[in-house]
């Protein structure tokens, strides 16, 4: 073939290379195939709800519920996996869906300024916006919701049976569910004798429809409200759930952003700019900081955490440091030396703060709450257990020098 027999020939071959691709996008526009979402999610899922915080941009969706802002093409989803763009809309797959769900003493939280001894109703779904190497809650928190177990045993009630020395034993009946709607959830919380809902054990934020409807419920039906979370979530999704939390738990997972981006996955300043914000609004608030030998336990980066939280949350900041495990990424790692932690309250007492903790140390003097002014203990705890409370009778106050202790300290059960 001749020079222009094969230029003809070329033409030919991309001419029809060109209609079979034009034919092909024509076929697939008349004819989309289903997306993964709706081969994973047809529309009756019960899971699956609208979702908030979110708006249309140039071929997909932006989800601007956390300070990822992902930025969501038909049928993609988010970092935290629990999010998706279906139909140019941004859903929630997780709504009633549970991944955990159990009664815990409040103290597990931990949450130490409120009602010392109390059960608190439990609550997870799968899913969470950071990616922490340790996490302790890796099997729901890292999971997709598919992934999920598909029933799951819940605590439904409270019994009580009479045992071999004549005495009365409580325990909890459970029962396995399919999912969890928020009247569900209010119901057993009450008929566990439960004084308030946790959202917790995963990140509640990247929940935060589920979490929002059932705190409302539970807010009308006399239960509290605890969110513990990471704090990484934007301002407008928190000013709108704040009034429904009665105390919000923020692990601050370490204090450079170094640390936050080689551990967590995140960034530290939208966690600062959440702590600054429930300081404005006046939220209770506790603070944990979960120290990991060799990577945020220096003394410079202790001090300065402590320094921040004393200078732009207060000294009545209640401030946890928490012992390491070693878990899920950081199998290498040892456990915390109790003598870091000390080391850690020492540092956040000598800045000025009040009230801190050490955790996951049963036994240690920072279990304890203590008058900052006479320095006696009011709530002696050992891990869990509550052993002596010297503040609920008083409502809060310090029964030798009347030193008002922030909280809420209400009695009964
Ligand atoms: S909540 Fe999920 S989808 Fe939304 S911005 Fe955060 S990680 Fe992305």
């Amino acid at each position: 073939m001749n020079l222009k027999g094969r230029t003809a020939a070329a033409w030919l071959l991309a001419a029809s290379a060109a209609a079979a691709a034009l034919a092909a996008a024509a076929f697939i526009a008349a004819f989309p195939p289903p997306s993964t979402f709706a081969l994973l999610y047809p529309p009756a899922n019960p899971h699956v709800r609208d979702g908030r915080f979110a708006a249309p941009v140039c071929n997909g969706v932006q989800c601007r519920l956390c300070p990822y802002d992902c930025f969501l093409p038909e049928g993609a989803r988010g970092r935290c996996k629990v999010r998706i763009n279906y139909g140019g809309k941004i859903k929630t797959l997780v709504y009633a869906q549970p991944a955990a769900v159990h009664v815990d003493p409040i103290e597990k939280k931990p949450v130490y300024h409120m009602n010392p001894g109390s059960l608190i109703y439990s609550l997870a779904a799968p899913g969470c916006n950071l990616t922490c190497r340790a996490c302790q809650n890796w099997e729901i928190s890292q999971i997709y919701p598919e992934q999920a177990p598909k029933k799951l045993p819940v605590p439904a009630a409270l019994s009580v049976s009479v045992g071999h020395d004549g005495r009365a034993y409580a325990g909890l009946v459970s029962e396995e569910v399919s999912g969890l709607q928020p009247e569900d959830v209010v119901r057993r919380a009450l008929a566990t004798r439960s004084r308030a809902i946790a959202y917790t054990y995963s990140e509640p934020t990247v929940f935060y429809e589920y979490m929002y409807d059932t705190a409302l419920l539970a807010r009308r039906r006399g239960l509290k409200n605890v969110m513990v979370s990471a704090g990484y979530i934007n301002p407008e999704p928190l000013r709108e759930l704040l009034p429904l939390m009665d105390v919000v738990k923020i692990d601050l997972k370490g204090f450079s952003e170094k640390f936050y981006r080689g551990y967590t996955g995140a960034r530290l300043e939208p966690v600062k700019r959440t702590l600054l914000e429930l300081k404005k609004k006046g939220a209770l608030f506790e603070v944990v900081n979960l120290v990991v030998p060799g990577l945020n336990d220096a003394r410079p980066d202790l001090e300065a955490l402590c320094g921040w939280v004393r200078e732009n949350l207060g000294a009545e900041t209640p401030l946890f440091f928490s012992r390491f495990a070693p878990n899920y990424l950081l199998t290498g790692v040892p456990q915390t030396p109790p003598e870091t932690l000390a080391l850690a309250r020492r540092i956040a007492l000598e800045k000025g703060l009040k009230f801190v903790y050490t955790g996951n140390l049963p036994g240690s003097e920072g279990e304890s709450t203590y008058c900052p002014k006479c320095g006696r203990a009011l709530v002696r705890r050992y891990g869990y257990a509550v052993l002596e409370d010297r503040l609920t009778p008083t409502g809060g106050r310090c029964p030798w020098d009347g030193t008002r202790v922030p909280g809420i300290w209400e009695g009964g059960i």
